[in-house]
């Protein structure tokens, strides 16, 4: 399988081999990445020591110095370049998503055409980075607000979408004139090594390349090390709860900005008017998918008592067809999970369930004769509204199917979970679908009718309440969180009125 890496020019942890995006490391270590798919290892990355993080650092902010002044439009042109060699390179980039996480070919590639997409959005958006003017309440005065970029934005990704929610960040950072400092997940590092490489090579001769850059390293370290430094003003952070709880608290205590993209535990309400057929096929996706290892994965089906019998009936018959083996081979739809720690939370959760009452109606094993010990069954478990498993995220293909009685029912316990991800309801009333999207429905940053919880377009803003972070990133007009609101008053008269009619004279 190293040869989706070789593809790509990236094989080997030589610094010729990674071109400019190597981080010339004195300490020697290195990251090995094992593939889930087989154990093969793919390659290895030079992991950052002290002196590569400060260079990249201070090559970063220098190059922000110019970049900030370069017209937007104009910076969207790089953008528009980088877009052009995703597309070029969109088949081979996908086949190292699919071997370095393990996500279907399918899937790969479409993480990568988000990544595209994105940068498509950002290019137009380079040309729409408006502020508001206000009427000055005082005689020849004129208000108005404008947009000025930030600095350097620290984007540290989780390894479940190992290039698209950089690009998010990335690729509208840059429009809006920032310089983006990449941490990958280091389970991931070979796609963000060829991304990081693109852009680089994108920006060739045009003095901008270190406008994106890349640090790689463990996790915790590395991770807390960029937000805690005062020279990143923004920090937008994906991953686990217990991580954005780290980061907030380290860029907090400077008083920095923070994005917090967090674990969500998505519900879909099914209702008694529901078309079944689209229930089965959106839940099969959106539980299945990606391994039940998106963020935005269907992990709790909350079914009205008269369809739950069919609703389970036919969901375990589908998931028994589910191909489940090698992500790459075509026909396949689940890959393995990410590591041995992943395949453990998954027997760990599958043991509680009759502990608490519940019991597993379909799948629960962990699989042997694959190709690693990472392959799992797609499970359902038919819970209780009580159970605490329900308001864990067990990042793995696990649903827990509800019997509700009404709506009422549903989106209380839809929002009674400590994270606000994603929701949906399948329906055809049109006053469940609307007392569902009310503000007395779901709480969640996301709300979809007919349609599962996951799949997302970049068009909208992405994002999530509570535990989930509460930030939002890729469309609408996200792209405020990456420049700094400077409100501007100009004095054209001859006077000097003072506002709220203060007399100081
Ligand atoms: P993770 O929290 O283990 O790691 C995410 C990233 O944070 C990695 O780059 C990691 O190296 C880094 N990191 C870990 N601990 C850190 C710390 N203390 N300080 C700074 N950085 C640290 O998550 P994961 O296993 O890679 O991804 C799965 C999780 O990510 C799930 O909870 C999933 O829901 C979440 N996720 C959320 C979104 C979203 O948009 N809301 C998208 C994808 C994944």
């Amino acid at each position: 399988m190293r040869d989706v890496v070789s593809a790509l020019g990236i094989n080997g942890v030589s610094p010729g081999a990674f071109g400019r995006t190597v981080i010339p490391n004195s300490s020697g270590r290195v990251i090995r990445v094992v593939s889930p798919v087989n154990g093969e290892e793919l390659g290895q990355v030079a992991a950052a020591d002290d002196a590569a993080y400060e260079r990249v650092i201070s090559d970063a902010t220098e190059a922000f110095r110019e970049w900030r002044k370069v017209p937007a439009p104009e910076r969207g042109d790089l953008v528009r370049k980088i877009a052009g060699a995703l597309r070029d390179s969109k088949q081979k980039l996908g086949r190292l998503v699919s071997a370095e996480v393990g996500k279907i070919l399918s899937e790969g590639e479409g993480e990568i055409q988000e990544a595209i997409d994105i940068a498509d959005f950002a290019v137009g958006l380079s040309r729409q980075l408006y502020g508001k003017t206000m009427h000055s309440e005082r005689r020849s005065h004129r208000m108005y607000e404008q947009w000025h970029p930030l600095g350097a934005v620290g984007v540290i990704t989780a390894f479940n979408f190992p290039a698209a929610v950089w690009a998010w960040n990335a690729m509208i950072a840059a429009v809006c004139g920032d310089v983006v400092v990449w941490k990958p997940s280091e389970l991931a590092p070979l796609t963000a090594v060829a991304v990081n490489s693109i852009c680089r090579e994108a920006a060739k001769g045009s003095g901008f390349e270190a406008v994106f850059s890349l640090v790689v390293g463990e996790g915790p370290q590395l991770g807390q090390r960029l937000a805690a430094d005062v020279r990143i003003p923004c920090v937008s952070a994906t991953g686990s709860c217990r991580m954005g709880r780290s980061v907030a608290k380290a860029v907090a205590e400077r008083l920095g900005r923070c994005i917090l993209e967090l674990g969500g535990n998505n519900a879909t309400i099914v209702m008694p008017d529901a078309d079944l057929k689209l229930v089965v096929a959106g839940v099969l996706f959106g539980a299945v998918g990606t391994a039940g290892q998106r963020c935005t994965t269907i992990r709790r089906a909350l079914v009205h008592e008269s369809v739950v019998g069919e609703f389970i009936e036919r969901l375990s018959a589908a998931y028994k067809q589910v191909r489940i083996g090698n992500p790459l081979e075509k026909g396949t739809l689940m890959g393995p999970l990410i590591h041995a720690q992943a395949v453990e939370s998954f027997r760990s959760a599958v043991a509680r369930v009759p502990l608490e009452g519940g019991e597993v109606v379909c799948g629960g094993k962990v699989l042997s004769g694959m190709p690693s010990p990472l392959y799992v069954e797609p499970t359902i478990v038919k819970a209780k509204p009580g159970m605490p498993l329900l308001q864990e995220e067990t990042f793995a293909p696990i649903l827990y199917v509800v019997p509700v009685k009404d709506l009422a029912e549903a989106v209380e316990l839809n929002n009674n979970v400590p994270q606000g991800l994603s929701s949906s309801i399948f329906t055809r009333s049109m006053q469940s679908m609307e007392t569902f999207l009310s503000a007395a429905g779901s709480d969640c940053g996301i709300a979809n009718v007919n349609m599962g919880t996951s799949g997302a377009e970049i068009g909208g803003a992405f994002g999530g309440e509570k535990e989930t972070g509460g930030g939002r990133e890729s469309g609408s007009d996200s792209w405020k969180q990456y420049m700094r609101r400077q409100t501007c008053c100009i004095n054209y008269g001859d006077d000097l009125p003072l506002a709220q009619g203060v007399v100081f004279s």
